[in-house]
């Protein structure tokens, strides 16, 4: 697989006819945040002719407003000098810490033990679900402009939060019987030849019949389906998917698709075919972000298709509070307008997406929409997983706001006691 990062990206650029301007931003926000794009994405997904405003190139290639204006001056005056590598190394290293690179302490959070030992790369936040970052598995095909992990790409710090040893899941679920599902995650951790995954995916299989689920978070459908079909180890992976169903599991590929034109090509076609051939299935998820996907048809279009080619749209993110979120990020009410709109475009069957999501600290929250509460207009809110599985499915209301983006930025009703945060002990 070729892929262009750094120089090559702006190469890339260049070549398919970007001006000088643009590679300039390009080389600036690229300084700060991490960009890779790979053959697959530059030559079946964008549309040149279309740039910059096609949706994929504004999925996967900078733009001078992801970063906050001073700090883009900064990085520019820099560049622009030809300043050492060193010094350039230490401003971005500076400007990444700005953009609050660990939203809701993601890694830090909700790791397990195990004999007394902390089991960095993994997260056990709600009862039947353990997310695995296998330290293999810490990159990705290509890299989305709005990922709420880019910090783990920019630094080789982060890679210490990724687990290792296989035996660590394994013996850590023998003890967790109520772990029901694990949701191997990362980066991509379809970036792992088959050899690596079967270490991590076989084992479970072997000792933890209370595992009943595996999961794949994965975007290499959209971004590289050549994983499933061509690759080198294609039919390797597909056995493994088989032998996991044939020991009576629940094999499910999490797909991220940002957009309807990723289900389009000739070769993600095949590969989802391939996958349900296997007897696993494919749900999709993504988040709705400004420039990519902010668009109701776009998201109609997405489900229906998904449908059609039997995927189950699964959530509809709202863009996390990290990274380049000025540029993606939009108002929760735009957010459940689209969701909303999409909604109403598609039969029942399409409308297995759940959202708008947001995957914050608490728990996942579900914004219903809005009402009037005691005479206050209200967000109607809810968690659909939570850290105490007693708050999951209660209602609950913020006050209304047309400018919050996240669910910290969310208050109280005034005038009718319901409160904000929703639970006694969440206030504390
Ligand atoms: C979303 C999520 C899960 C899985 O939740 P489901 O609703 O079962 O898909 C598990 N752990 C964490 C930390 C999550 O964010
Ligand atoms: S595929 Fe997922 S982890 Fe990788 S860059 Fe995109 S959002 Fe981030």
């Amino acid at each position: 697989m070729k892929h262009y990062a750094n120089e090559r990206l702006a190469q890339l650029a260049q070549d398919r006819g970007m001006p000088g301007e643009y590679i300039r931003d390009l080389r600036v926000v690229g300084s700060v945040l991490p960009f890779k794009v790979n053959e697959y994405v530059a030559d079946e997904l964008i549309d040149w002719s279309a740039a910059p405003d096609d949706p994929i190139f504004r999925l996967t290639f900078p733009h001078r407003d992801m970063l906050p204006a001073d700090v883009f001056d900064r990085m520019a005056a820099l560049l622009d000098a030809g300043a050492p590598r060193d010094e350039l190394r230490r401003a971005a290293a500076a400007a990444q810490l700005e953009l609050n690179p660990h939203p809701g302490d993601q890694l830090e959070a909700n790791v397990p033990t195990l004999d007394g030992r902390r089991l960095d790369g993994l997260q056990h936040k709600y009862a039947e679900t353990v997310l695995v970052f296998p330290s293999q598995g810490q990159t990705c095909h290509s890299y989305c402009g709005y990922c709420f992990r880019w910090a783990q790409f920019v630094s080789q710090a982060e890679l210490r939060q990724a687990l290792r040893d296989p035996a660590d899941l394994t013996g850590y679920l023998v003890g967790h019987p109520e772990v029901t599902d694990v949701l191997f995650t990362g980066g991509d951790p379809m970036i792992m030849r088959t050899e690596v995954l079967r270490r991590w995916a076989e084992p479970l299989l072997e000792e933890t019949p209370s595992v009943r689920t595996l999961r794949f978070g994965t975007k290499a459908l959209a971004y590289w389906p050549a994983r499933f079909t061509t690759g080198p180890d294609a039919d390797d992976l597909m056995r493994l998917f088989e032998s996991a169903v044939a020991a009576g599991r629940h094999v499910a590929v999490m797909a991220h698709f940002s957009h309807p034109r990723e289900l389009e090509t000739e070769q993600v076609r095949t590969a989802i075919a391939r996958i349900h051939a296997t007897g696993a299935v494919i749900r999709a998820q993504a988040p709705l972000v400004a420039h990519v996907n902010d668009d109701a048809s776009a998201w109609s279009r997405m489900w229906q298709t998904q449908v059609e080619l039997g995927i189950t749209p699964y959530y509809m993110f709202v863009e996390r509070d990290t990274g380049a979120r000025n540029y993606f990020g939009l108002p929760l009410v735009r957010a459940l307008e689209i969701y909303n709109e999409a909604v109403r475009g598609v039969s029942g069957l399409a409308r297995t997406a759940r959202g708008p999501v947001m995957s914050a600290g608490p728990g996942k929250v579900m914004i219903h929409g809005t009402a009037a509460v005691g005479g206050e207009k209200a967000f109607v809110l809810s968690f659909l997983q939570a850290r105490r599985p007693e708050w999951v499915g209660r209602p609950f209301f913020a006050a209304y706001d047309e400018h919050a983006q996240w669910y910290d930025e969310l208050k109280p009703l005034s005038a009718s006691g319901a409160s904000f945060p929703p639970f006694p002990e969440l206030a504390a």
